[in-house]
């Protein structure tokens, strides 16, 4: 009852001040390090690695940027990293947000939480606490993490905050080397009575490194997971079905980005350079050398409104809100915000011929009807209703209404959005 009530008055405020541009969730990459050498992840660090240390925002400035955030109308604030405990401050830069008043989440892989901690945290409660699992088994936890010991130091970062009854979530990441355990590490959060999820999409690093992609599953691989979960194809039509671009009208008018980063919420690094979010690196806006206000209002205010240079297939696509590719992460991927990430896409579309939602042709787009893979990923999801089948799963029934092949300009596509 509580969680439906705070889900629609959480919508309700998003609306409403997402039209007014107010920035409510700020994510804060507090460090880069980590105590662990995960094979799939996008930013860490050595734990041991001074000069990063060095460089990390101190706690005076996290005073003066959340005094600024605050009065700006920040109410949902993300600890994230790296491992927010690399900081041997963390609680101290946690209490400040704490007392001006932030919902706070705290993302952890859980290895460094101790009695102090978790009574600490218990005592000024957080909104909620996710860890991430990287394995049921000891085996595959440390293949991944690539530490001996860190399963241990985990399942007791769990415990200890099970134990104070703290608001814990578990999740996990669909790689080449997890995917056979994510159902294992769901029972088992069912087991504990707490929520759980997981996600695939993977991303190379922001120094540039694809080492993570190497652990990425295939498009049909993570359409396959989610098949595996009779919640999850429902939940992504609820999503594409819910998806509002109203308030955001003027932000997403044939614009580089089309999602709420730089609308309603922002993120800045360890060293202080705010952008969109935290895969968004090229467009930084430095808070040691100006206000908060400053960098909001003006900076990523002109970063969120960046034209597209050229037609792009994305700017006219109707399962847009189901995609896991965006600028950020064409950037990543591809150095080039406006160049579409293949296995984003594909995974998509599969998703999308699933659900059979009708899509309207692009010559743009290697996936829709009449263009060049639309055979070829026909091929695939074959297969998938196939194991759909094997699997009971009930998907919608294949409707075979025949779209017009009419082949809008590229032009019309951009402007279509
Ligand atoms: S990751 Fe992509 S969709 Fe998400 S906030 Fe960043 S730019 Fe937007
Ligand atoms: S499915 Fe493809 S065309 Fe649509 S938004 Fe994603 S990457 Fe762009």
């Amino acid at each position: 009852m509580e969680s439906v009530a705070y889900a629609h008055l959480s919508r309700l405020l998003h609306k409403r001040l997402l039209e007014q541009r107010v920035p409510l969730e700020a994510t804060f990459e507090v460090s880069r390090r980590c105590p662990l050498v995960c094979q799939h992840c996008y930013n860490n660090l050595p734990m041991h690695d001074h000069a990063a240390r060095r460089r990390e925002l101190s706690l005076d400035e996290y005073r003066r940027i959340f005094d600024e955030i605050a009065e700006a109308g920040t109410l949902w604030v993300l600890f994230t990293g790296g491992e927010i405990l690399a900081r041997a401050d963390f609680l101290e830069i946690y209490t400040e947000a704490k007392q001006r008043g932030f919902l706070i989440t705290l993302f952890t892989n859980g290895t460094l939480i101790t009695p102090r901690i978790a009574d600490y945290l218990a005592e000024w409660q957080p909104f909620a606490i996710e860890i991430t699992l990287y394995g049921h088994t000891r085996t595959t936890y440390e293949r991944m993490t690539r530490v001996p010991g860190s399963y241990d130091r985990c399942h007791r970062g769990i415990q200890l905050l099970l134990e104070r009854k703290l608001p814990l979530k578990l999740k996990t990441v669909g790689t080449t080397i997890t995917k056979d355990e994510i159902f294992a590490m769901r029972d088992f959060a069912e087991s504990l009575g707490v929520p759980f999820k997981f996600d695939s999409m993977l991303n190379p690093r922001i120094d540039c490194s694809q080492a993570p992609l190497e652990v990425r599953l295939t498009p049909e691989e993570v359409i396959e997971l989610d098949l595996r979960d009779p919640r999850r194809l429902p939940a992504w039509q609820d999503l594409n079905n819910r998806y509002q671009t109203a308030a955001m009208a003027p932000y997403v008018t044939n614009t580089v980005y089309d999602c709420g980063g730089g609308v309603g919420s922002f993120a800045v690094n360890p060293y202080g350079e705010m952008s969109i979010c935290v895969l968004s690196q090229m467009d930084t806006y430095d808070l040691r050398q100006g206000s908060f206000r400053d960098g909001w209002e003006h900076f990523l205010r002109q970063v969120r409104l960046q034209q597209r240079t050229r037609p792009a297939k994305c700017a006219g696509c109707e399962i847009r809100p189901m995609c896991s590719g965006c600028a950020a992460v064409n950037e990543l991927e591809n150095g080039d915000k406006e160049s579409a990430v293949d296995f984003h896409c594909r995974a998509n579309h599969l998703r999308a011929y699933l659900l059979d939602i009708p899509l309207k042709p692009n010559p743009l787009c290697e996936y829709r009807p009449g263009s060049a893979r639309y055979e070829d990923i026909q091929a695939s999801v074959a297969l998938l209703r196939a194991r759909a089948a094997e699997l009971g799963v009930t998907l919608p029934a294949t409707s075979r209404r025949s779209l017009p092949v009419i082949q809008p300009s590229p032009a019309a596509l951009v402007s279509a959005k």
